[in-house]
């Protein structure tokens, strides 16, 4: 699919006519929208994002210690949030600072230095080998405040975002995926309760993530002067989400 024009997902007759970036118009009985945490065809649709406290990343590709041969993902806290970084299949290493958004642009000009003053990460990832620029992309949880409607459903980020910390996102955009499937399936065989049960289904896995991150944030208790694990252990605990209009 080559990506949807904007205002052009009328429904009518009980299908969906959808006018793509290429001119061409594809009419479907349902409607899933697995488009990521933009959430871009509900959010059309009139449905509002629930947004949980508010997390950016800021993130550089870039290479790992020479022979470096690091399996696992590397997590740090540092006073600024945390960082998050991994080697890839190619060799390259993709590593990611975590913030608030209100901090991020100050992060970004300073992501070399933070790098620097890490304990552990450095020594895997020198800064001498992440020298292009970094790049930013929202990485705060969510979920769309309605999670399926008539002959549409969400699945994936789409449907419900993970701060990266948790590791659960893709895990769940695939299983969420196939679950909206079968939501669909049982919907049309007359189960008047799939769709329902389906957001059940996923409120309660966004539930017991927010549980487990809440315990994962508890841990770091070093910086009681960082408004960033201060502002995150409250807001996780507090659970006060803010709507987008
Ligand atoms: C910094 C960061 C680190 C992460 N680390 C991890 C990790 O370690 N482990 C993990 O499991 N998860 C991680 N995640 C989460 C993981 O990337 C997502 O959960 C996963 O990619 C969600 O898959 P998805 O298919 O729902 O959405 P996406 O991967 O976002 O795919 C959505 C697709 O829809 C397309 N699209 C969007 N709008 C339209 C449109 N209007 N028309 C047509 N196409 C459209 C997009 O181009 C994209 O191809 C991380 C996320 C972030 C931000």
């Amino acid at each position: 699919m080559e990506g949807v024009a904007h205002g052009d997902i009328p429904a009518g007759n009980g299908v969906w006519r959808i006018a793509l970036k290429s001119r061409e118009t594809v009419e479907a009985r349902w409607l899933i929208d697995a488009t990521g945490r933009g959430a871009s065809l509900a959010r059309r649709l009139g449905v509002r994002k629930v947004r949980d406290e508010g997390l950016i990343a800021l993130w550089r590709f870039g290479l790992p210690r020479s022979g470096e041969r690091c399996n696992r993902t590397l997590i740090e806290a540092v006073p600024e949030g945390s960082w998050y970084g991994a080697v890839l299949p190619d060799d390259r290493a993709v590593l990611s600072l975590h913030v608030r958004p209100d901090d991020a642009h100050l992060a970004g000009s300073l992501w070399l230095d933070i790098l620097r003053r890490t304990r552990f990460l450095r020594e895997f990832f020198p800064a001498e080998g992440f020298v292009e620029s970094t790049r930013t992309v929202d990485a705060g949880g969510g979920r769309l405040a309605a999670l399926y409607g008539d002959a549409w459903i969400a699945c994936g980020d789409a449907a419900i975002s993970f701060d990266p910390l948790s590791s659960q996102g893709i895990y769940t955009a695939m299983y969420s995926g196939m679950m909206a499937a079968r939501a669909i399936a049982g919907s049309v065989r007359g189960d008047a309760l799939a769709l329902a049960n389906y957001a059940a289904w996923l409120d309660e896995i966004r539930r017991v993530y927010r549980d487990r991150l809440a315990d994962s944030y508890a841990m770091v208790e070093r910086w009681p002067e960082s408004r960033f694990w201060v502002e995150r252990l409250a807001g996780v605990h507090g659970d006060r989400p803010a709507e987008d209009p």
